[in-house]
């Protein structure tokens, strides 16, 4: 096996770094600077501003900044009608930083991120706001998808009700936001998105996917329709208490 940085042979018993059909070399992988997105030590990293660096591998085979993802959008609108959902039509977008997108999710101090793992603990990648969808500048396409499909859903219910988003932490937000986030694991779970999945299950942290859990574990002992069902008959109440 060959270093694929260094271009040394890998003695057998050494551990070494596998991505993309390559093999990296211990001593190369702890020295060498690293892909936001996939973290593979390339030979080609080109730093993109407010992001971190991009490998060979990923560039101009990720949803990136300035292109259009709205052909990525129709299949996402015909599986939220499974659900009810409408989001209102077009799709504005606005490609950010990590650190505005951050910024718009959470106040809390956090170290900046290494890689996008590090910023999807603590903040959605596409956060509609406002009538727009803020989008990270890199990210994969299943990662855009999944994310895509519960902002789509936020866009929805803030567009019933006259907000510019769900935001905030009120009884009525934190039940949409859930349902929101459900609809994007299911998602994941029906498109064999294993990784993203994972990640819907855990992150973000700091309360970005509301009631998250409670819909989880309803949709162990319920059918899609009963869930849909209850979110219908309660958002209305609790939109007249809480808004
Ligand atoms: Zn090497
Ligand atoms: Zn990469």
């Amino acid at each position: 096996m060959i270093c694929y940085l260094c271009a040394e042979i890998i003695p057998q018993e050494e551990p070494f770094y596998n991505d993309h059909d390559k093999h990296v070399c211990k001593p190369c992988f702890s020295e060498a600077r690293r892909c936001f997105v996939c973290r593979f030590p390339g030979r080609d990293l080109q730093p993109v501003p407010g992001l971190g660096d991009e490998c060979e591998f990923c560039r101009g085979k990720l949803v990136a900044e300035g292109m259009d993802p709205a052909p990525l959008v129709p299949p996402l609108r015909v599986f939220l009608q499974n659900y009810r959902m409408n989001p209102p039509p077009g799709e504005d977008v606005q490609w950010s930083d990590w650190r505005t997108l951050r910024d718009m999710q959470t106040d809390a101090d956090l170290a900046p991120p290494e890689f996008i793992d590090d910023f999807l603990r603590y903040a959605y990648p596409v956060l509609y706001r406002g009538g727009s969808y803020f989008l990270l500048k890199r990210m994969t396409r299943q990662t855009f998808v999944v994310y895509m499909v519960a902002q789509l859903a936020v866009a929805d219910i803030s567009t019933r009700y006259g907000l510019p988003d769900l935001s905030e932490r009120s009884p009525f937000h934190t039940f949409a936001r859930g349902w929101c986030h459900w609809l994007a694991y299911e998602a994941a779970a029906k498109l064999g998105f294993d990784l993203e999945r994972r990640q819907l299950r855990k992150w973000p942290e700091l309360g970005g996917m509301g009631e998250f859990e409670r819909w989880r574990r309803m949709a162990d002992l319920n059918k899609p329709s009963r869930l849909l069902e209850f979110f219908n008959s309660s958002l209305g109440p609790l939109a007249r208490k809480w808004l």
